[in-house]
């Protein structure tokens, strides 16, 4: 008798339920790609031990444990999970299909639904960027326990904002920001959203005005850092960056209207930035005009489209740390693929290269959240959060578009049943 054996033994005699025994699963026939630019391992053996990556190598030399479940996936191109960083659940922008008084019911069901449904589309990490009622942070419990399939999920909460400015909870003043901030970090926000600069759901205010004063902005911030906590944000407005990056923020989403200067010392001091491009092209537009979004709206998208092109062209060619986030569902339609993938299509089409491209939805956002030992890479020890696709994405990032089997943490969640 093994010890595994003994173990089940023992436990069926106590009465008590059978606990779940990590097997090994061995993915065979897939080429590995790497992110550091060297050559794809060829007809690879990634084997996968519980949730970790245990080995990987070509499959001559790779030995396969006997009693190891093989998942054949021949003339495939295996890359880490992809991971969005800019994602709202329960997003209810303007137009017809606004969902009005909702519940915390409905809004849990919705997230719940939209974060199955990102993970199957290739999403393994995301990171909410403003959430309503503290339902994300529930979603994220059912999720990591294995009640429900769903994306890892990193949160900031409910976003925090000067009165009137773009985000959900409104304080004024150090005091009240130091108060908001802390109550997040207490429910469980790992990251701090403030809305810096107008949005273009807002129907009043410049994008490119700086409402908060400097004594906020750094309140804020520093009561973050002080709990161990990264800030983030919402910022189109090269002034509210600058007082921004001199208060210590982490990153900005969007940027709009940001500028060569401001993407310059943006990657001086390490500033993220999250492009959200998709958000103002014209892929979007589709996605608008489905919800039956108002004239004003696609007038204020149009207004800031060919802003926002050019600084992610800037930021491109200037280097400015760059992690992928979409701000619309990770797999709503957008030009035929998901918007996550779109997102990562267009940052070639602004100047990337397509491995730049792949690690800025892999690895660079791994490192933005600090978190790039555990996900992001495909390697011995690293949780096996694994996509397949039929090419390979550093040669044409239009690969993305065929991915048909997801893993998370060493589970299958879509592609082929799994071969005894
Ligand atoms: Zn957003």
């Amino acid at each position: 008798m093994t010890p595994r054996m003994g173990a089940i033994c023992l436990f069926a005699s106590l009465g008590l339920a059978t606990p779940a025994i990590a097997e090994m699963v061995a993915l065979t026939g897939a080429n590995v790609v790497d992110l550091d630019g060297k050559p794809a391992i060829q007809n690879a053996v990634v084997l996968i031990d519980g949730e970790r990556i245990k080995a990987i190598g070509p499959a001559a030399t790779t030995q396969i444990p006997a009693g190891t479940r093989s998942i054949p996936l021949d003339g495939k191109w295996l890359i880490p999970g992809l991971m969005n960083m800019h994602v709202h659940l329960a997003l209810n922008l303007p137009g017809a299909a606004r969902v009005y008084n909702e519940g915390k019911d409905s809004v849990a069901l919705r997230m719940l639904d939209n974060a199955q449904k990102s993970l199957r589309s290739g999403v393994t990490t995301i990171r909410l960027t403003g959430a309503q009622d503290g339902v994300d942070f529930t979603v994220k419990k059912m999720i990591d326990s294995g009640t429900f399939d769903g994306p890892r999920i990193h949160t900031a909460g409910s976003s925090i904002v000067a009165t009137g400015g773009h985000g959900s909870t409104e304080v004024n003043g150090p005091a009240e920001f130091s108060r908001a901030v802390r109550e997040q970090v207490k429910r469980g926000a790992t990251w701090i959203k403030l809305g810096i600069s107008g949005g273009i759901s807002d129907t009043h205010g410049e994008i490119a005005a700086s409402p908060f004063t400097d004594d906020e902005l750094k309140t804020a911030i520093e009561v973050a850092h002080r709990n161990g906590v990264k800030v983030t944000g919402h910022n189109g407005s090269p002034l509210a960056a600058e007082a921004a990056i001199d208060a210590g923020i982490d990153g900005f989403e969007h940027g709009y209207f940001l500028t060569p200067p401001v993407l310059t010392k943006m990657k001086q001091k390490g500033v993220w930035l999250v492009p959200t491009i998709v958000v103002s092209q014209q892929g979007a537009k589709e996605f608008y005009r489905k919800i039956g979004s108002p004239d004003w709206y696609l007038a204020r998208v149009d207004s800031v489209g060919k802003a926002h092109w050019e600084t992610l062209r800037n930021a491109i060619r200037i280097g400015t740390p760059i992690a992928l986030g979409s701000d619309q569902y990770p797999w709503e339609p957008n030009e035929g693929t998901t918007a996550t993938i779109r997102e990562a299509e267009l940052y070639v089409d602004a100047g990337m290269t397509p491995l730049q491209s792949l690690r800025a939805a892999t690895i660079e956002p791994a490192r933005m959240l600090g978190v790039d030992k555990e996900v992001g890479l495909l390697k011995p020890g690293y949780l096996a959060d694994i996509v397949a696709v039929d090419g390979d994405p550093t040669t044409d990032i239009r690969a993305l578009r065929t991915i048909s089997f997801v893993m998370k943490g060493g589970k299958p969640i879509v592609g082929r049943p799994a071969k005894d």
